[in-house]
C-alpha cells in the first residue's frame, strides 16, 4: 500500500495562537536533520522504502477563508487518495481533520476514528466560529463521516461538550480514569493526533498548554496496540504543532517520531 505525507499549512482557525501553519516544515525539517535514522520501532527501514512504498506529496495550497478551505483540503486529500493511496497529513490545526474526513469518509463508509487530545474538540461553535479548531469533531459526527469515535487524553471536558459526547456516542475515555488500554477495533481505522495530547512537558511547541498529560510512551504504546489488533489503519494525521512555541525542536522531532512510526503502520 502507497502512503502519501501531505502536509497542510493551515490555523486561521486557532482560537488562541496561530503558528501551527509552519509545522508541516518544521516536522519535515526534523525527520530529515540527520539526529535520527529512518526506523520504526517495529523495524521497518523506511528510508529504501521513499518513493516506492511512501512518498511525500509537499503542502496543499489552502485559501484563508473557511468554507474555500474546507472545499481546498477535502478537495486535495481525495485526489491524493486516488487508486487506493493511505493519507499521512501534518496540520495544520485541528480544523483540517473536518475535511480531511469527508474526503476519507466518501471512500471507507464504516470508519472507526481513534482521536488522541487534550480536549474533545466537540464545541457546536466556539466565539461564533463553526469552523473552529475546537469543533471539527462536533462537524464529523454530525455530517456521518465516522462510524465509532473514540477520544483519549481527555482532560478539559466541559458541560457542553459532554451533552455533545453524549448526543454523538462519543467513546470518550478520559485520561484522569484511563487504563492505558485500547478496546479492539476492527475495520477501517484514521488516526488523528493532536499533540497537546501528550504533556507540555514531552511536547510544549503547541498553543494550548494543558498539564497532566500522556507520556510519549503512552501515545506510542497506543500506536502499537492499534497496530497489533485486527484494525486496518487507513489514515492519519498530526496536528497543532506550533513551531513558534517550540523549544529546541523537542516538538517537532515528536512530530517526526510519530510520522515515522504512523508510516511504518500504514505502509504494511
Ligand atoms: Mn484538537
Ligand atoms: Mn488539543
Amino acid at each position: 500500500m502507497i502512503v502519501k505525507l501531505l502536509g497542510v499549512p493551515y490555523d486561521v482557525h486557532s482560537s488562541f495562537l496561530r503558528g501551527p501553519a509552519a509545522a508541516p516544515q518544521a516536522v519535515r525539517d526534523a525527520l530529515i536533520c540527520g539526529s535520527a535514522n529512518w526506523c520504526t520501532e517495529s523495524g521497518i527501514d523506511l528510508g529504501p522504502l521513499r518513493d516506492e512504498r511512501w512518498l511525500d506529496l509537499g503542502d496543499l495550497d489552502v485559501p484563508d477563508e473557511g468554507q474555500s478551505a474546507v472545499e481546498a483540503i477535502r478537495g486535495g486529500v481525495a485526489a491524493a487518495m486516488a487508486g487506493g493511496s493511505r493519507i499521512l497529513s501534518i496540520g495544520g490545526d485541528h480544523m483540517v481533520t473536518w475535511p480531511i474526513m469527508q474526503a476519507m469518509s466518501a471512500i471507507h463508509d464504516d470508519l472507526t476514528v481513534v482521536h488522541f487530545d487534550a480536549h474533545p474538540d466537540l464545541y457546536d461553535e466556539l466565539e461564533g466560529d463553526r469552523y473552529s479548531h475546537a469543533c471539527p469533531f462536533a462537524r464529523i459526527m454530525e455530517e456521518g463521516r465516522a462510524a465509532r469515535l473514540l477520544q483519549f487524553g481527555i482532560r478539559t471536558m466541559t458541560p457542553h461538550q459532554r451533552e455533545q459526547a453524549d448526543r454523538f456516542d462519543v467513546e470518550v475515555h478520559e485520561l484522569r480514569d484511563w487504563n492505558g488500554q485500547i478496546p479492539e477495533l476492527c475495520g477501517p481505522v484514521y488516526i488523528s493526533i493532536d499533540v497537546d495530547a501528550l504533556d507540555p512537558a514531552f511536547a510544549p511547541g503547541i498553543s494550548h498548554n494543558e498539564p497532566g498529560g500522556m507520556t510519549t510512551r503512552q501515545l506510542l504504546d497506543s500506536l502499537r496496540q492499534i497496530e497489533e489488533g485486527n484494525a486496518e489503519v487507513v489514515g492519519a494525521d498530526v496536528v497543532e504543532i506550533n513551531p513558534s512555541r517550540d523549544v529546541n525542536d523537542q516538538t517537532a522531532m515528536v512530530g517526526a517520531k510519530l510520522v515515522r512510526e504512523l508510516l511504518g503502520m500504514m505502509i504494511e
